[in-house]
């Protein structure tokens, strides 16, 4: 019998349809099986059923605990934004990392983890006119969500044995970046094993372009964290393959709730051509399982989700000639012969 898991499948639009087939046949590949309860996210269903499809969502993720969402087309409202604000999702962590076989101008390797605390900074208050020649906006920093980001960055170096640094503008921004190193600092005591250093926001920029392999993990806040991700995948070449973790945490900074999801939009130019690449939706699926105690599993996933890329079978987006179909077909056969033979008993 294989381990069973049930997991939340928050279906999209566009090419959210193939990605989710393409998801299902590599995972009737899996060693485990994932029991998916499905949630129609789709605009269709959203304009029809309203708040209560919302409702449901949210039921269904809280019970199994991690959901994999597809892309969903942004109308009336960013079904992003709506579920962040309902599961209190207040960190997102996004590998950023270079794939040989994906093409870009950068010339050196890159493998950042980027955790962002997804609340907060100056994108919670659009700010106001102050008369006609000026305007004001609030910067907030809450200590909540800055210690659970940390207590994940940390606890990612302690899994993982790799560094982290913490960037903000604390010489300037006193209180808030003030407020959010301080608190970095207080967690990182109690991970006295993992190695962390402090870097001002600016200069890290510059630095993970010229020395991207003295960074691992960076812990950073809001605006910082979206400034960077899309700065790292762009230097990766990344932007349409990244995927990130979406995680809520109970009152011990342990996580409540994770959803998992591809950083690229819905594609409707290719929607229904088996043209999509199923390759961020793979790295997300990795993540899950590897968020659900199946590491190896999620490795395998990840590793031979890349190892083909490198090899050449790639979608027409990168170069290749496979389909959706074809290129899923060729994941979904190396996982099961990497898992099995990692099962396989030593004669
Ligand atoms: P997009 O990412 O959908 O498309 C940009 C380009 O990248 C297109 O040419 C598309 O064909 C290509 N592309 C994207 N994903 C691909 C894949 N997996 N395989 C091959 N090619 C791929 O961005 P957009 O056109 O700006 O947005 C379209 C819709 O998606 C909008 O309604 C937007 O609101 C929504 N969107 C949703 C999310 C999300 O739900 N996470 C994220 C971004 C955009």
């Amino acid at each position: 019998m294989r381990p069973t898991y049930p997991v939340t499948e928050l279906l999209g639009d566009g090419i959210g349809a193939e990605l989710s087939r393409a998801v299902h046949t590599l995972a009737d590949a899996l060693p485990v099986r994932l029991d998916f309860t499905p949630v129609d996210l789709t605009l269709a269903n959203r304009r029809v059923r309203g708040k209560a499809v919302y409702d449901e969502a949210v039921e269904a993720v809280v019970a199994h605990k991690v959901a994999l969402k597809y892309p969903t087309v942004t109308a009336e409202e960013s079904p992003n934004a709506v579920l962040r604000r309902r599961l209190d999702l207040s960190v997102i962590h996004r590998p950023v990392y270079t794939i040989p076989g994906v093409p870009t101008n950068f010339r050196r390797d890159l493998d950042l983890d980027i955790v962002r605390i997804a609340t907060g900074g100056t994108y919670d208050d659009p700010g106001r006119a102050i008369g006609d020649d000026g305007a004001v906006s609030l910067r907030i920093v809450e200590r909540r969500p800055v210690r659970e980001a940390a207590r994940y960055a940390f606890g990612l170096g302690r899994k993982t044995g790799r560094k982290v640094t913490s960037a903000s503008k604390y010489t300037i921004q006193k209180a808030t970046d003030g407020l959010f190193e301080a608190v970095t600092l207080e967690v990182a005591r109690q991970y006295p094993e993992v190695a962390h250093d402090v870097e001002l926001f600016d200069a890290l920029l510059g630095k993970v372009i010229m020395t991207p392999e003295r960074f691992q993990i960076v812990l950073v806040l809001n605006e910082y964290g979206d400034f960077l991700s899309d700065m790292a995948c762009g230097l990766a070449g990344s932007l349409g393959i990244g995927a990130s973790a979406n995680l809520a945490f109970d009152p011990s900074a342990v996580v409540r709730v994770a959803l998992y999801d591809a950083a690229h939009g819905t594609a409707p130019d290719i929607q229904g051509k088996d043209l999509a690449n199923p390759t961020a939706i793979f790295l997300a699926l990795a993540m899950l399982l590897a968020q659900l105690g199946e590491v190896a599993v999620g490795q395998a996933v990840k590793d031979a989700t890349l190892d083909l890329l490198r090899d050449g079978v790639r979608t027409r987006d990168l170069g290749g000639p496979e389909s959706t179909d074809s290129f899923t077909a060729a994941v979904a056969a190396e996982v099961a012969r990497r898992t099995a033979l990692a099962v396989k008993p030593v004669a």
